[in-house]
C-alpha cells in the first residue's frame, strides 16, 4: 500500500553520535521504508568519505548555481562551508512512501519546518559536558584552542534544542537507538498514516455486509 513518507530532521552538536545513530537505525529498516538524504557540500572530503555516499562534494560555483536554480529544499553556511539538501530526490523518495532522514543543522531544520510543517524533528544531546568534551578531544592530538573551538560550535548548535519535537539523550547507545525507533514507530502509528496504510481493512470493518 503506498503512503507518503515522513521527513525526519535530525540535528545534534558534533560529538553527540548523530551519524552513528542514524546509520544503526537504517540497518534495522528496509530501503523501501527509510533512507538518509545525501547532502551537497563545499567542504573537502575527509579520510574514508566517498562522493555520493557521505556527501556530494561540489565546488562553490556549482553550489551557487544550484541555489540560483532553486534546486535546494534548504541550504546553510555552517562554519564557513555550504551545505544543502537537494529538493528533487527528497520529494521523489517521500512521494514513493519512503521515510527520509535529514542530518542537518538548526538553520536547515528551521527552513524545512517552514516549508514542510508536517516534518518531524529530533535533537540529540550528549549526556554531559564532560562526555562531550571527551568525544570532541577525539584522538587527543588537537590543541586546547581547537578543542575549545569545537566546544563553542557544539554549544551554539545545542542552543536551538527547544525548536525540535523530540529530544534524545545519547548516553547509552542502545537506549538512544531504542528511543529513535520508538519515535518512528509512534509516528507511523498516527491516525492519518494508519488510515492510508489500512484503508481497505477499515472499509471492510465498517461495512455492514
Ligand atoms: P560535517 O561537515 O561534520 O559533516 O557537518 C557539519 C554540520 O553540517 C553538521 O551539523 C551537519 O548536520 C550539517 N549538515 C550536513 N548536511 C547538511 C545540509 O544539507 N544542510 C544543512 N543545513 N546542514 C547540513
Amino acid at each position: 500500500m503506498s503512503q507518503l513518507g515522513t521527513l525526519y530532521i535530525i540535528s545534534a552538536p558534533s560529538g553527540a553520535g548523530k551519524s552513528s545513530l542514524i546509520q544503526a537505525f537504517l540497518k534495522t529498516q528496509p530501503r523501501y521504508d527509510a533512507q538518509v538524504s545525501v547532502s551537497h557540500t563545499t567542504r573537502s572530503k575527509r579520510e574514508g568519505e566517498q562522493n555520493g555516499v557521505h556527501y556530494h562534494f561540489v565546488d562553490e560555483a556549482h553550489f551557487h548555481q544550484m541555489v540560483a536554480h532553486n534546486e535546494f529544499l534548504e541550504y546553510a553556511e555552517v562554519f564557513g562551508k555550504f551545505y544543502g539538501t537537494s529538493k528533487q530526490s527528497i520529494l521523489e523518495t517521500l512521494n514513493s512512501g519512503v521515510d527520509v532522514f535529514l542530518d542537518i543543522d538548526w538553520q536547515g531544520a528551521r527552513q524545512i519546518r517552514g516549508k514542510m510543517p508536517e516534518s518531524v524533528s529530533i535533537f540529540i544531546l550528549p549526556p554531559s559536558k564532560n562526555e562531550l568534551l571527551r568525544r570532541l578531544k577525539g584522538r587527543g592530538q588537537d590543541s586546547d584552542e581547537v578543542i575549545n573551538f569545537r566546544m563553542q560550535k557544539a554549544i551554539s548548535e545545542m542552543e536551538h534544542y527547544a525548536e525540535y519535537d523530540y529530544i534524545i539523550i545519547n548516553d547509552d547507545f542502545e537506549k538512544a537507538l531504542h528511543d529513535l525507533k520508538t519515535i518512528l514507530r509512534a509516528e507511523r502509528l498516527k491516525l492519518q498514516k494508519q488510515i492510508k496504510a489500512n484503508d481497505s481493512l477499515i472499509f471492510q470493518l465498517l461495512s455492514s455486509e
